[in-house]
C-alpha cells in the first residue's frame, strides 16, 4: 500500500491543485517510484503498462518544465498509435487546465496534414504523434525541436514493432543533446535496451509493480471447434451478460466477420481494427467508451490506448501468441479495483501448448438459453462543431439541460474533437437532445447534428 501524496513532491501548485481537484489523492506504485526521477531532470527508462498511469506520471514531469512565455515547442511525446496519442494528449490537456495559455496538439497520420500545419504555426508547447507524421512535419519544415526540453517514448515497445525505428531515429537527431528523454514499456527486450543506450544518458531503471491482481480476475477456458467457431461467444454472452465486452481476434478480417455475426444476432457490437476508415475507428471507440455499444470486436493493435474504464469483461476469442500481449489483454477488466471476467477460447490445435493446471470449462455448463443481448444505457449524437470552433463540452451540456426537460444525468460521455464532437444521452431522452441541439444555436450557430447509434 502506498500513501504517498504528491504534495510531498516539487510539483507546481496550480498542477497540485488540478491533480486534487481530478481526484488523484494519492500516486500509483509506477508514478511514486517515478516521479521523483522525472522531477530532477534524470533519463528514466520505466517498465509500465497501459493502467498503470504512466502517462500522468510523465505529463506532470513534462508540464513542470514548460515555459508558456516561450513560443517553443517543449515537449513530444511519441506514441505508436493515433488511439494512444489521441488519450495521451486528453490526459496532458485534464492536467494542464489550470495552466493558462497552454497548447498542446496531436500529430497523427490519417488526419490533414494542412489542419496541422496551420496548429503548429501558432505556439505550441507541447506535441503528441505517430512518429511518421512527427517527421514528415520535419522534413516539412513546419516542426521545429531545436528547443526541446522533454522527449518521451510511450509504448516504445509497441513503436519498435511497428517499424518506427528509423523514424525515431531521424526524429531524435533534430532534437538537442541536452533534453530529458523518458521511456516507457510495457516490455523490456533487448531491442529496447539497445534504443535506451543510443538515446538516454544514464537512464535510471524503474519496475514498479504494476502487474494486474490475478485474484480479482475471474479466468475461464472454453474449447471451440475451429477459428470461425463464434457460437461459444454467444454462450458466454448469454450466461455472464457482461455490461461492455471487449473481445480480441488475432486478425482485422475474422474481427469484422465476428462483429457482423454478433449483428446478425441482434447484439450491440462494432468492429475496430486498421481496414476500416479512421472516422469508422474513432466513431466506434467513442460510442464502446460512452456506453452506447456493448462490444467492440477488436485486434491487439487497434485495442492499444484504448482507455475503456468499467470494462466487464475481455474475450480472446483467438488466443495471444504472446504470453505479454494475453496479460495485457485480460488486464484490462478489473481495474480500479473492480471484479474483472476474462474468457479465452482454445481449439483443438491449441490445447498441447495450453498449462495443463488452466481450469478447462465445458459450455454445457453455461446458460445459453438466457439471450441477454445487453442494450446499450446511452445513444451518441455526433455534432458537426468541435474545439475550432471553440466549442466546449459546457456549451453542450448547457443547451442540453437548460429547460429542464434532459437533467445533468441524462448526460453522459462528452468528447470534443478538432472538427466534431459527440455527447452521449440516455436512449430516452436521444431524440429530445435531437432536437434541442438542431433548433438552438451555440457558439451563435445552429448545429449540424445526427444521431450515431
Ligand atoms: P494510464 O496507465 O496512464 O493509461 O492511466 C490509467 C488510468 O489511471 C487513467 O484513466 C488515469 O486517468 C488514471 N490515473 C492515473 N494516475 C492516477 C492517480 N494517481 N489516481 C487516480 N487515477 C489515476
Amino acid at each position: 500500500m502506498n500513501n504517498l501524496k504528491f504534495s510531498k513532491l516539487p510539483i507546481k501548485p496550480l498542477i497540485l491543485e488540478n491533480l486534487s481537484s481530478m481526484g488523484y489523492e494519492q500516486m500509483t506504485p509506477i508514478q511514486e517510484a517515478s516521479l521523483p526521477i522525472i522531477l530532477s531532470n534524470k533519463d528514466l527508462i520505466a517498465h509500465a503498462k497501459t493502467g498503470s498511469g504512466k502517462t500522468a506520471a510523465f505529463a506532470i514531469g513534462l508540464l513542470s518544465k514548460l515555459d508558456i512565455t516561450k513560443k517553443d515547442v517543449q515537449a513530444l511525446v511519441l506514441c505508436p498509435t493515433r488511439e494512444l496519442s489521441e488519450q495521451v494528449c486528453k490526459e496532458i490537456r485534464k492536467l494542464a487546465r489550470l495552466i493558462p495559455n497552454i497548447k498542446i496538439t496531436t500529430l497523427c497520420g490519417g488526419s490533414p496534414m494542412q489542419v496541422q500545419v496551420t496548429s503548429l504555426a501558432n505556439a505550441v508547447h507541447c506535441v503528441v504523434g505517430t512518429p511518421g507524421r512527427v517527421f514528415d512535419h520535419i522534413r516539412k519544415n513546419t516542426l521545429y525541436l531545436g528547443n526541446l526540453e522533454t522527449l518521451v517514448f510511450d509504448e516504445a515497445d509497441r513503436m519498435l514493432e511497428m517499424g518506427f525505428l528509423d523514424d525515431m531515429t531521424q526524429i531524435v537527431s533534430h532534437t538537442p543533446n541536452n533534453r530529458q528523454t523518458l521511456l516507457f514499456s510495457a516490455t523490456y527486450p533487448s531491442n529496447i535496451q539497445n534504443l535506451s543506450k543510443d538515446f538516454q544518458k544514464e537512464a535510471v531503471l524503474i519496475k514498479a509493480d504494476t502487474d494486474h491482481s490475478s485474484l480479482a480476475i475471474e479466468h475461464l477456458f472454453f474449447e471451440k471447434n475451429d477459428e470461425y467457431d463464434f457460437a461459444p461467444v454467444l454462450s458466454i454472452l448469454n450466461h455472464y451478460a457482461p455490461q461492455s465486452t471487449l473481445i480480441f481476434c488475432n486478425t482485422k478480417q475474422k474481427c469484422q466477420e465476428l462483429a457482423t455475426y454478433l449483428q446478425n444476432k441482434g447484439y450491440y457490437a462494432q468492429s475496430l481494427h486498421g481496414d476500416l476508415e479512421q472516422k469508422e475507428r474513432d466513431e466506434a471507440v467513442v460510442l464502446f467508451s460512452n456506453k452506447s455499444l456493448s462490444i467492440l470486436v477488436a485486434t491487439d493493435v487497434a485495442a492499444r490506448g484504448l482507455d475503456i474504464k468499467d470494462l466487464a469483461a475481455v474475450i480472446n476469442f483467438d488466443l495471444a501468441h504472446d504470453p505479454q500481449v494475453h496479460i495485457h489483454r485480460i488486464g484490462r477488466t478489473a481495474r480500479a479495483g473492480s471484479k474483472g471476467l476474462a474468457f479465452s477460447l482454445y481449439s483443438h490445435f491449441d490445447k498441447k501448448n495450453l498449462n495443463q493446471k488452466i481450469n478447462f470449462e465445458s459450455l454445457d455448463s453455461l446458460n445459453s438459453n438466457n439471450k441477454a443481448i445487453l442494450v446499450p444505457k446511452m445513444a451518441t449524437l455526433r455534432i458537426s462543431c468541435g474545439r475550432k470552433n471553440k466549442l466546449r463540452a459546457g456549451d453542450i451540456l448547457g443547451a442540453l439541460t437548460a429547460n429542464k426537460n434532459i437533467l445533468g444525468n441524462d448526460v453522459g460521455k462528452i468528447d470534443i474533437c478538432d472538427t466534431h464532437s459527440f455527447v452521449a444521452v440516455t436512449k430516452a431522452k436521444v431524440s429530445l437532445a435531437l432536437s434541442v441541439l438542431t433548433q438552438e444555436k451555440i457558439k451563435g450557430k445552429i448545429l449540424k447534428v445526427i444521431i450515431l447509434s
